[in-house]
């Protein structure tokens, strides 16, 4: 069913406790952890407690929900502080893209300078 939790989902089982992540926030829809391999002083995962492959079949199927992982990114950024200086919210969608993790979730990355267009 969709949305349902996947048992080869890394993401599913930080979900499920089963994996450990630094979680810095959780609400009722969404977890927010520490990304195990920073690339800027904060960089947090944000995701939907439910299953979808990508952040636009999320906002697709569970709009709500795609709008909570959305505010929680920013709610991340306020909390590390990285809200005055800028910060980056990135969804790799797809493997050409960089996503290795096919669980929908926010980069939040912060507390340094960003490049653009990104490599
Ligand atoms: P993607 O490449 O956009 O799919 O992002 C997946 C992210 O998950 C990468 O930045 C990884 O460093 C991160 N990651 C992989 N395994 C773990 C984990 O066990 N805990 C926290 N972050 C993880």
């Amino acid at each position: 069913m969709a949305g349902e939790p996947q048992a080869d989902c890394l993401f599913c089982k930080i979900v499920s406790g089963d994996v450990p992540a630094t979680v810095v926030r959780e609400t009722e829809t969404t977890l927010a952890f520490r990304d195990i391999n920073p690339q800027a002083p904060t960089h947090v995962l944000v995701i939907p407690r439910v299953h979808y492959p990508d952040a636009g079949t999320l906002a697709t199927v569970e709009p709500a929900i795609a709008a909570d992982v959305l505010r929680e990114a920013a709610a991340v950024a306020v909390a590390d502080g990285t809200d005055g200086s800028g910060y980056r919210i990135v969804f790799n969608t797809g493997a050409g893209a960089g996503q290795t993790v096919f669980h929908a979730h926010a980069h939040v990355l912060g507390g340094r300078g960003f490049n653009w267009p990104p490599g």
